[in-house]
């Protein structure tokens, strides 16, 4: 069996060449060729020598992932289903802004975490995709919208592991992924604008830190450890106050000032006024503002609060937009800076696993945690104000 070349970061690369014989600027040549310009075929690397790509043939090859289905929203949103084997299937999201491309990315098939309000978490865990799967998934996009979009320019400028999967729980294939997107040689992606997005797995958010430092989101969802247990079921092994201080030191290595929390608004389950409060508190308490960043007076973070994409499994609602912008408010008056994400793509079902559900619900996982379900009141909503979409103060 060969290698797939998209399975290397430029070091492993080199280090495949000097297998074969061949320096160190022929990994990077070769590098170049593969995902700045999208090659697959080594006859077209005409700057290669031809033993070399003699050698490659024998040795290699560039192998993409196949795809199941692409959806165009009427808002430019792409949105594409790959195949990754065994009746498996991964979404990767394209969202075009006036003055960025963001590419969301998959990190697995499935998810074990089970959150429940995360249609990707309803279908179970089938494996961790390889460093070339989450790699190709950039590969194709970038070289698909070059085309669609007839430019030679880069189209995506930012990427977010923020599709299928707990990235942190595929981190040896990630480590090289993120090298690759943020090499000169390969994507150049400044360290600010790829984003690794976790429920919390807090070890490996250290490491995160030391191995490669980019920016961190956490999916929060809850102020307090019983709810979050619920909504966020890797919160019982590392609960808030261990996340609090994982941000708190992170902050160290982020190459930005500051947690992106991010918080699904979830109607009458954890958008009350008074979650916005506990929340508040919670952010001051654990900051200790030594992180060199920040203003002391906790963890220095923004929040961006989700419209919950709704899915029958899940037996939740969206929070009403007067409800999230009073909400939005009650942080934004606290001086926290607080986002509304904006809903995109809803005519193609981009809310993460909508489709790859439709593959496959490989465990029954959804019937499960369904079961497992605690019953929530809904509480009487007190706000009514004129809803905006983003807040900063
Ligand atoms: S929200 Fe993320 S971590 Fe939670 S189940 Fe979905 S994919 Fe997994």
């Amino acid at each position: 069996m060969t290698a797939n070349l998209l399975d290397f970061d430029l070091e492993g690369l080199a280090a495949f060449c000097e297998r074969l014989g061949e320096k160190r600027f022929r990994a990077t040549q070769l590098f170049r060729w593969i995902h700045q310009r999208g090659a697959a075929d080594f006859d077209q690397m005409s700057d290669l020598a031809k033993s070399l790509r003699q050698k490659l043939k024998t040795t290699a090859h560039v192998e993409g992932l196949q795809v199941l289905s692409r959806h165009d929203s009427k808002d430019g949103t792409i949105k594409w289903l790959f195949d990754v084997g065994n009746g498996d299937a991964v979404e990767t999201v394209f969202i075009p802004e006036d003055d960025r491309g963001t590419l969301c990315i998959s990190s697995q098939a499935g998810c074990a975490v089970g959150c429940r309000f995360c249609s990707t978490g309803h279908q179970g865990f089938s494996r961790n995709l390889t460093t070339g799967e989450i790699v190709a998934q950039l590969w194709f996009a970038e070289h698909f919208l070059r085309k669609h979009l007839n430019t030679g320019e880069r189209v995506i400028s930012n990427v977010v592991m923020m599709g299928m999967g707990e990235p942190l729980q595929n981190y040896n294939a990630l480590i090289p992924a993120l090298k690759t997107m943020l090499d000169d040689h390969g994507y150049g992606l400044s360290r600010r604008r790829v984003t690794v997005s976790t429920s919390g797995v807090v070890p490996m958010m250290d490491r995160l830190g030391l191995d490669s430092p980019v920016a961190l989101a956490v999916s929060l969802h809850a102020p307090d450890d019983e709810l979050r247990d619920n909504l966020v079921p890797l919160n019982r092994k590392y609960p808030l106050a261990e996340l609090m201080e994982a941000c708190n030191r992170y902050l160290k290595h982020a190459p930005r000032d500051f947690i992106t929390f991010e918080y699904c608004m979830l109607d009458g389950v954890n958008d009350q006024p008074r979650h916005a409060h506990q929340l508040i508190e919670l952010v001051r308490h654990y900051g200790h503002g030594d992180s060199g960043k920040g203003p002391g007076k906790g963890v220095w973070c923004k929040f961006n609060l989700i419209p919950f994409n709704p899915f029958p499994e899940s037996g939740l609602t969206r929070s009403p937009q007067n409800q999230v912008v009073a909400f939005a408010k009650i942080l934004s008056d606290a001086g926290i800076v607080t986002t509304v994400r904006k809903t995109r793509g809803d005519d193609i079902d981009a809310a993460c696993g909508q489709l790859a559900g439709d593959v496959k619900d490989r465990t029954r996982v959804g019937e499960r945690i369904a079961q497992q379900r605690v019953v929530m009141l809904k509480p009487v909503r007190t706000f009514d104000v004129e809803a905006k979409e983003t807040f900063k103060p």
